[in-house]
């Protein structure tokens, strides 16, 4: 789980160092509270072409301790009371696997920088954290998608939202006209609203709402958090603010025709999740796992996720990272599966990708 890595860590690394790798640990651990900073690990090459980097994530959502994982029919899945863990665990497998086939069958490859971060399921604090100053790779792949056949290159940034709607407490028997019913003003704001998909590249959602203190009180307060995406920066901001001046409306038109105390009132708190990312179609990196798809007698097609990961942050920073599948299946659920199959057409690839980087 998220915070929880430092076990992971310590294994992996030492399989990386036995991989002929040298490996790091960074500073992140204080800023993301985890027990281990990210694990890097550096694999000279024998060509002289710049670093690829290979991004997955260590940590996992819950409930993932305790896995008692299944093999069946070539498919991987818990016993159905966890996750299966294959976001991330399938990329960790894979590139395990890809540079011990690498070794054994002394393939010729350019330096690899292998990063494995920790809270990516935290809102991708270990990425954010992330000491950059230990990489120099351009560019490479994060390996954190479902499909095999494709390479996620756009993701929409996004914002989490906090409003905070102070009405004020009176007995509901006795006075209710002395207060301000918060959850009913929450209420007249959100059917405003519309929610869920506003366009075909941005969605936006109210998840969580508390509010109230008992059937007879007035409420007081009541609490929402939501969040918004949009692969087009202003049309985010826009829905954004759009949420904020609802509710804002509803205290305003409240306060004109009451104005107890100066009550209703309102708090807002609005934080960037993500940035997004757009990796053209001509990119070096596109242009490269497509041909090592080619190599295979496979194709690869560039597809649009709606989700945020690692891979944003890196681009923020300036290392595009397109990324690729490992064939896990209904993640974040006790249903969660994949096949071993996909696990190796996944290494397949990511070996082809090293092969013909190397030739670059
Ligand atoms: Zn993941």
């Amino acid at each position: 789980m998220s915070r929880r890595e430092g076990a992971l860590a310590a294994e992996l690394k030492r399989r990386l160092q036995i991989l002929g790798a040298q490996t790091f640990i960074d500073g992140a651990a204080i800023k993301t509270g985890s027990d281990t900073g990210n694990l890097i690990a550096r694999l000279e090459g024998s060509r002289e072409v710049p670093p690829l980097l290979v991004n997955a994530h260590m940590d996992t959502v819950q409930p993932g301790e305790g896995v008692s994982v299944l093999f069946k029919d070539g498919v991987f899945t818990s016993d159905g009371r966890t996750i299966l863990g294959a976001d991330d665990k399938s990329a960790i497998a894979v590139i395990l696997e890809a540079l011990s086939v690498l070794r054994e069958n002394q393939i010729q490859h350019g330096p690899i920088e292998i990063v494995l971060t920790t809270c990516e399921e935290a809102g991708l604090k270990g990425a954010k954290n992330l000491d950059f100053n230990l990489l120099t790779a351009p560019y490479g792949y994060a390996l954190d998608g479902s499909d095999t056949e494709g390479i996620i290159v756009q993701a929409p940034s996004a914002n989490r939202f906090e409003i905070r709607l102070i009405g004020k407490d009176a007995h509901a028997g006795a006075h209710p006209e002395q207060g301000i019913n918060a959850i009913h003003l929450a209420a007249k704001a959100m059917a405003g609203l519309t929610i869920g998909r506003i366009d075909i590249e941005t969605t936006c959602n109210i998840g969580w709402i508390e509010g109230g203190v008992a059937t007879n009180v007035v409420p007081p307060l009541v609490t929402l958090r939501g969040e918004a995406r949009s692969h087009d920066e202003a049309k985010l901001q826009g829905v954004t603010a759009g949420i904020i001046e609802a509710f804002e409306e509803v205290v305003k038109e409240h306060r004109r025709r009451t104005g107890l105390d100066g009550l209703p009132q309102m708090e807002t708190h609005v934080e960037r999740s993500y940035g997004r990312t757009r990796i053209s179609e001509g990119h070096p990196l596109v242009l490269l796992a497509k041909q090592a798809a080619a190599s295979l007698g496979r194709s690869l097609r560039t597809k649009i996720s709606g989700g945020g990961s690692d891979a944003n942050v890196f681009f923020e920073k300036g290392i595009p990272l397109g990324i690729l599948g490992t064939g896990m299946r209904e993640v974040h659920t006790t249903r969660e599966s994949v096949r071993l199959d996909d696990m190796i057409r996944a290494t397949e690839l990511l070996v082809a990708i090293i092969r013909q980087h190397s030739k670059a």
